[in-house]
């Protein structure tokens, strides 16, 4: 087969910090097999092609994407409006928008059914295009777990989101009928729904119900990712050795170190409550219900805790929370590694490192992606402009020269869709109260 000869000005390979000027990477059927200067690379031989790039590093890994949610912009959105199988193959129509954002590796922390992994499985057997995934399935769900979140006479139907278990028992037979359906992590809703009356979260499983699910996932081969904004629920995930934490807004610092200890990584996803306080309108239920003062108050509190987990010496992960109308897919995976630049003092070329090489580590065969060295896959971007000297260019479609994903060029033209017809299937028709005194407040009566 013939090898492709990339000859970048700058590489960042994701190995360290460091970039690069005039290097050559050979990549033959998927994979690199040569990185090293320019002038003393190996001449191409008949039948292979010579690209040329300005900024090259490894394709983006965003640890935290709901292919299940469908753009919602409500949780009836998420979980009751659409059938599973209108939700696969939305997941996949949308999983090739989120590979042209140049995203060649995603985690799929909680979905409905067997989506993620039915959509994991046509992209490996090249069936369709779309990312490396992580695929998980229903998230762990008590009746304190915040994606319980409907009424409690309604429960948690087969096609919801979440998979409610009410028992030890229950838990740790959902953890293996997930394995068996094959998932590659079990996500967890450590936040609870009650508050001390301080305000504190109350973490929805107790440390030993934590630790006996982690231990069940890890015996099977599973890793376990969890939603922890509460102090307490990041502290029993990482005693419990829990490998992916998000959000983590509320912990305090023994909570970093036993983070540290189980060498869990941490992945704040800032994006999706920065977008909420961002671009909300007075109209949305999110600015009426207060929501996005409390996601305002959130990243606030959880700034001066994150910027010390990173002096520590937490490994970070870049995640966006994609599937929510304030996160849609494709669109915002790289708003993440602005934030951490610019909330969390990380500079560019930190950001690049936890969104590449820190991410791989947590999807499968992950060893064999997130840097650019010979041996690993070739997923990589070429980018027009280096994100060392503004980290925004990686949301700048037109500086988003190529992605290549196992050494293909991926195609960027996105296919246009309908949003009424993808989400928002609710059956809201009005949002104000229209009594006799507020019509007339409002100048359209008069007695
Ligand atoms: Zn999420």
């Amino acid at each position: 087969m013939s090898a492709l000869h990339l000859h970048c000005s700058t590489l960042f390979d994701g190995t360290g910090l460091d970039v690069r000027q005039q290097q050559t990477l050979i990549i033959d059927n998927g994979v690199i097999r040569h990185v090293g200067p320019t002038a003393q690379a190996p001449r191409p031989v008949a039948g292979d092609r010579e690209v040329r790039g300005d900024f090259v590093m490894p394709g983006l890994v965003d640890v935290h994407t709901h292919l299940a949610f469908g753009n919602a912009q409500s949780e009836e959105d998420i979980d009751i409006w659409t059938s599973d199988e209108f939700r696969a193959l939305r997941g996949l129509f949308f999983a090739q928008h989120v590979l042209a954002a140049g995203v060649t590796s995603m985690v799929c922390p909680g979905d409905s059914g067997q989506l993620s992994i039915a959509v994991r499985n046509s992209v490996n057997a090249g069936l369709f295009a779309g990312p490396r995934i992580a695929a998980s399935s229903r998230v762990i769900t008590n009746r304190q777990s915040l994606n319980d979140w409907f009424p409690s006479r309604v429960g948690a139907p087969e096609f919801f989101t979440a998979a409610l278990v009410t028992s030890r028992t229950d838990a740790i037979a959902e953890i293996r009928k997930q394995a068996k359906d094959g998932v590659d992590l079990i996500k967890i809703a450590m936040d609870g729904t009650q508050r001390r009356p301080n305000g504190e979260i109350i973490a929805a499983f107790t440390a030993d119900e934590t630790r006996e699910m982690v231990e069940e996932a890890h015996r099977l081969g599973c890793r376990v990712a969890t939603h922890a904004y509460g102090r307490e629920a990041v502290m029993y995930a990482a005693k419990a050795g829990v490998d992916l934490v998000f959000h983590a807004f509320y912990m305090d610092d023994a909570c970093i170190e036993a983070l540290l200890e189980a060498g869990t990584v941490l992945a704040p996803t800032m994006t999706f409550p920065q977008n909420t306080v961002d671009f909300c309108q007075p109209h949305d239920p999110a600015i009426t219900t207060g929501y996005a003062g409390y996601c305002a108050r959130t990243l606030e509190v959880g700034t001066p805790v994150l910027k010390r987990a990173k002096a520590a010496g937490i490994p970070f992960a870049c995640g966006s929370d994609s599937g929510f109308a304030v996160t849609p897919y494709g669109e915002w995976h790289a708003r993440e590694l602005e934030l951490l630049v610019r909330r969390l003092e990380f500079t560019p070329a930190e950001a690049l490192f936890a969104a590449t090489n820190v991410g791989a580590r947590l999807m499968p065969r992950g060893e064999t992606i997130g840097t650019l060295e010979p041996g690993k896959q070739a997923d990589l971007l070429i980018l027009d402009g280096s994100p060392l000297d503004d980290i925004r260019i990686l949301q700048d479609r037109n500086r988003l020269h190529a992605v290549y994903k196992a050494g293909e060029p991926v195609n960027l033209q996105r296919t246009a869709y309908n949003p009424k017809q993808v989400s928002d299937f609710n059956t809201l028709k009005w949002t104000d109260l229209y009594t006799r005194s507020r019509v007339a407040e409002l100048g359209k009566w008069s007695q």
